[in-house]
């Protein structure tokens, strides 16, 4: 059997880059440990602050939300979280129940975006009416909601359930693909846009994805074990991730550190892609161009832009919820 460092009992993980096994409760310790100092480590959170918590419903983003419930008393935040429903048939219908169940749990006010009841329809039929593939129109649709969410709240930052493996291997895909400034969005935090796009923050950035599994595990938190239909198991991101967790076997700490250095250098050495930062003439939220890409989007869905509907139907979730649009410093 294999002993937990700290106290001696029954071992859960063993953490091969710190060198040490811990049971059930000294890991649930350590584990919020580390995401408190990461918080801390990247100023992501003040106190006041008004924090959006993008909940998916699988492990990471779930363990996030239960992490930042214990902190946001001791250091002081507002947290409000955040669902889409995807309309993805069933994953996304166990999806938004675990949600639920948890906000219920934990006391957070969650605001459950429904893509069916705003826009008529379910993310898969809207990629087939695009002829787009889902995951591209889904993630126009998620960071549009998100961050109308977050604006119409007045919400200091999104946070967002990205760990440590999937964020190293985002970092070496733009890097394979030499897109340098697309890696500047992947530090630990980003910045605030004019108001027009709220920054996010990602409070496992150096939390691996084995930890979040085994931490919502151990505490048996609700999280939604299969993953949706539309995930690719050949894609670049998912191969990179085996290659690198092979790599951080053999030399323990390369994604921690991979990151890390990262975080130090994302100013100077990956500046952002420039370009023209406008409000779209429909919604007056962040856009390159007239058009927003999501007013454009469903332009083509309904032959007229949605965004200032889509902002009105977030209006009235939020109101109907009494969360307070004032509030956020
Ligand atoms: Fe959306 Fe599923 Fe694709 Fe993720 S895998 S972007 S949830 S459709
Ligand atoms: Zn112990
Ligand atoms: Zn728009």
């Amino acid at each position: 059997m294999v002993k937990c460092r700290l106290c001696g009992s029954k071992a859960v993980i063993k953490l091969q880059y710190a060198r040490m096994a811990l049971c059930r409760n000294h890991f649930i310790e350590y584990l919020e440990n580390r995401v408190r100092k990461t918080i801390v480590r990247y100023k992501m959170i003040k106190e006041h602050e008004r924090v959006l918590v993008a909940v998916s419903g699988g492990k990471d983003s779930v363990s996030m939300l239960n992490i930042l419930s214990k902190l946001h008393k001791e250091v002081g935040f507002e947290l409000v979280a955040l669902h889409i429903d995807l309309g993805i048939d069933d994953y996304s219908e166990l999806s938004r129940k675990i949600v639920e169940e948890l906000s219920i749990t934990l006391e957070i006010p969650t605001i459950i975006v429904s893509v069916r009841e705003l826009l008529k329809a379910g993310i898969p039929e809207l990629a087939r009416k695009l002829r787009r593939p889902t995951c591209s129109v889904c993630g126009v649709v998620k960071r549009y909601i998100t961050n109308a969410v977050a604006v119409e709240i007045k919400a200091n930052a999104i946070a967002l359930g990205h760990n440590l493996d999937d964020l190293t291997a985002y970092v070496l895909k733009e890097f394979f693909n030499q897109n340098l400034g697309y890696i500047s969005k992947l530090g630990p935090k980003t910045s605030n846009l004019n108001n027009l796009a709220i920054g996010r923050i990602r409070p496992l950035y150096e939390i691996s994805e084995k930890e979040s599994l085994v931490y919502a595990l151990v505490l048996g938190l609700p999280f939604v074990k299969a993953e949706c239909p539309y995930v690719r198991d050949d894609s670049m991101e998912r191969l990179l991730k085996t290659q690198i967790n092979e790599l951080d076997y053999r030399f323990p700490g390369t994604k921690v550190g991979l990151m890390r250095k990262l975080a130090k250098n994302i100013e100077t050495s990956y500046p952002p892609v420039r370009y023209n930062i406008t409000s779209c003439r429909e919604c007056n939220l962040i856009s390159s161009d007239e058009l927003c890409t999501y007013c454009k989007l469903t332009k083509r869905i309904f032959g007229r832009p949605y965004g200032s509907e889509t902002r009105e139907f977030i209006r009235k979730k939020i109101n109907d919820l009494g969360i307070n649009r004032s509030k956020g410093n």
